[in-house]
C-alpha cells in the first residue's frame, strides 16, 4: 500500500514555509522562502510541489482572510496592508495551480488544529492556540471544529486594562493600545528601545507582558472555556513568562473558575506548543487530510 502524500503551506506575511508529509503529522520534507508579490510567491509554491505528488493541500494563511466556505470571497486575503495581497483571491489562485482538494484557514486556526491533532492538546475537545510574535493572533478548535463565525476570531485586538507602570501608547494602527498594540514583539521593542530577546529575564517588561497576556487568557477562558491553551510565537520563547502568566491569571480569576487546571496546575493547562515551531506545518497536514476525507 502506498502512503498518501499531503502538502502543507504556512503562508506568513514575512515568509512562506512549504512541506510534504503524511496524515500522522510526519513532515518528510520542507522548504521556505520570503513572501514577495503574490504571483512570484505562488510560483515558488508551485515549483516546490511540482517535485512531490501530493493528494491534498492544507494552507494556513496570514490574514485577515475570509474563511467562511459559502461566502463569495471565501479564500481571499481581505484587508491586509501588505502590498498587492489585499483583496487577493489566494485560494482561487492556488486552485489554478493544484488540482487536488485544498483546505484553507488562518495560520493560527491551522496551528490550533496541529496542536489538537498531534501536539499539546491531543485528546481534548477544545483548545486555543495563541501566537505572540510580530502580531498577536489566536485560533481555536471547539468540539473538534475550527472556530469561525462572521469571519475568524481576532483575539489579538481585545482591549485590556492598563498596567499602572506602563505609559506606552501602543502601536496598533486601528486601536492603539489593544493587546497586539501593547504586547506583540514590535510593541516590546518600541516600548523598551531594544529587541525583546535582549531584555533581561528579570526585567519588569515581563511582568507587564504577563499582566496583559493573563487578561487575554482570562477573557478567553470566560468566553470559550477551552480545555487547553497553547502559547507560541517568538515572544513566548521567553519561558519565564509562563509562571508569571499562571500567577497573574489565578489572581485575576480569583477562584471564580473552579477547576484544578486553573487553581492547581496551570502549568499543564497553559503550555508551550507540543510541536515546537512545527504546529503550523503539522496543522496544515491535518487540514489537508480532513479536506481529502471530506472530498471523497
Ligand atoms: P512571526 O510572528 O513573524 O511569524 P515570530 O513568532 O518569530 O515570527 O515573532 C517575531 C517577533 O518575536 C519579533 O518581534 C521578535 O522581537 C520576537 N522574538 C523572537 N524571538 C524572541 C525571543 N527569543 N525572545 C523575545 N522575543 C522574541
Ligand atoms: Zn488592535
Amino acid at each position: 500500500m502506498t502512503t498518501t502524500l499531503l502538502g502543507a503551506v504556512e503562508a506568513g506575511g514575512t515568509k512562506f514555509v512549504c512541506g510534504v508529509g503524511t496524515a500522522d503529522g510526519k513532515v518528510l520534507d520542507r522548504t521556505q522562502f520570503p513572501t514577495t508579490t503574490p504571483e512570484e510567491t505562488i510560483q515558488q509554491v508551485e515549483a516546490y510541489f511540482a517535485k512531490h505528488e501530493i493528494q491534498a493541500l492544507g494552507v494556513g494563511s496570514f490574514g485577515p482572510i475570509d474563511p467562511v466556505k459559502n461566502s463569495p470571497t471565501y479564500g481571499y486575503i481581505t484587508s491586509t496592508p501588505k502590498q498587492q495581497w489585499g483583496d487577493y483571491n489566494f485560494l482561487g489562485r492556488l486552485k489554478q495551480s493544484f488540482q487536488v482538494p485544498i483546505g484553507f484557514d488562518t495560520d493560527v486556526n491551522v496551528a490550533a488544529l496541529g496542536e489538537w491533532t498531534f501536539g499539546a492538546a491531543q485528546g481534548t475537545d477544545s483548545c486555543v492556540y495563541i501566537t505572540i510574535g510580530t502580531g498577536f493572533g489566536g485560533g481555536a478548535v471547539i468540539a473538534g471544529e475550527l472556530l469561525h463565525g462572521l469571519s475568524h476570531p481576532e483575539m489579538g485586538h481585545m482591549l485590556v486594562r492598563r498596567h499602572p507602570q506602563d505609559s506606552f501608547a501602543g502601536l496598533c494602527p486601528f486601536h492603539g493600545d489593544c493587546l497586539e498594540g501593547l504586547a506583540s514583539g514590535p510593541a516590546l521593542q518600541q516600548r523598551w528601545g531594544k529587541p525583546a530577546n535582549e531584555l533581561p529575564k528579570d526585567s519588569i517588561a515581563w511582568d507587564i507582558e504577563a499582566y496583559y497576556l493573563a487578561q487575554s487568557l482570562a477573557a478567553i477562558i470566560l468566553i470559550l472555556s477551552p480545555q487547553k491553551i497553547i502559547l507560541g510565537g517568538g515572544v513566548m520563547k521567553q519561558e519565564q513568562l509562563f509562571p508569571l502568566i499562571h500567577k497573574q491569571l489565578q489572581q485575576l480569576l480569583n477562584g471564580y473558575v473552579r477547576h484544578e487546571a486553573i487553581l492547581k496546575s496551570p502549568e499543564h493547562y497553559i503550555v508551550p506548543p507540543g510541536l515546537g515551531d512545527n504546529a503550523g506545518l503539522c496543522g496544515a497536514l491535518a487540514l489537508a487530510q480532513q479536506t481529502l476525507l471530506q472530498s471523497n
